[in-house]
């Protein structure tokens, strides 16, 4: 239901950052991208949410070709795919309750609905109690925990991940790493990018391995296979 074919990423500046990728992403899966610093990983993560065009190739996603999609269809795209950033990126005047709302609000979802969606969500990143504070008043790990329901809030078949745990201690990447492994249990693809040895040999699942642009290890149930 991902599908990368024969994928390049030239920067404006010249720099070659993706250099031929096709690999293929069946729906529920859970993938992780390692590599080292400078291979590609935030490219190829950032071309999945179309916050890239690939300079050559096609990426299909939902049914739909992000190297062909109009800038007008991109909210609609980005409907069905949810992000998780490494900072986060809550908005800092909302509460959690409404900043979770908000991407259904966009699209003028029915009140009752939302409530009920936005509560579903908190439950799952058991957050309720604190549905009323602010991101500042909230832990980074709390604050994962929102940015994680949000990303989920519309039903997304696909969550795409960038360095989730980047900014988290162990015992606070763990609980968020537990609520991913639940997404992922209940059918949602998970396609993360990280830098956490211990998480990727820990909780075993598909490796892909980038290094100057290419894909240069691909793993049913990998290793980081790197130092860290
Ligand atoms: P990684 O996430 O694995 O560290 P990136 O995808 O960020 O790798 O970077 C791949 C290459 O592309 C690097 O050489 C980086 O300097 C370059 N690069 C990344 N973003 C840009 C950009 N916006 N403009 C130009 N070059 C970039
Ligand atoms: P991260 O490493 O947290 O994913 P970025 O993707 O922003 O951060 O940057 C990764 C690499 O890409 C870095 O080496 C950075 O210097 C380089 N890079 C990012 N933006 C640009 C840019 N506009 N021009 C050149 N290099 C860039």
């Amino acid at each position: 239901m991902i599908e990368l074919k024969d994928v390049y990423k030239t920067y404006p500046n010249g720099v070659l950052a993706v250099n031929g990728i096709s690999i293929k992403i069946r729906q529920g899966e859970f993938v992780y991208v390692v590599g080292p610093s400078g291979a590609g990983k935030s490219t190829f993560i950032k071309m999945m949410y179309r916050e890239e065009k690939p300079s050559k190739g096609a990426i299909l996603i939902n049914g739909m070709d992000l190297a062909k999609i109009k800038n007008s269809k991109v909210p609609l795209l980005r409907r069905g795919i949810g992000v998780v950033f490494q900072d986060y990126k809550l908005l800092p005047t909302l509460t959690v309750y409404e900043n979770i709302a908000f991407a259904l609000e966009v699209i003028e979802e029915n009140p009752k609905t939302i409530k009920k969606r936005v509560m579903e969500v908190l439950d799952l990143v058991k957050l309720k109690h604190k549905a009323r504070f602010l991101p500042t008043e909230l832990s980074g790990g709390e604050q994962q925990r929102v940015s994680i329901a949000r990303s989920i809030v519309n039903n997304p078949k696909v969550v795409i991940a960038d360095e989730p745990t980047g900014n988290l201690d162990p015992d606070t990447t763990w609980e968020i790493m537990e609520i991913f492994k639940e997404i992922n249990d209940r059918g949602t693809t998970i396609v993360m990018a990280t830098h956490n040895k211990d998480i990727v040999n820990n909780l075993k699942r598909r490796v892909i391995a980038i290094e100057g642009g290419k894909v240069v290890r691909d793993q049913a149930r990998g290793v980081y296979g790197y130092e860290s």
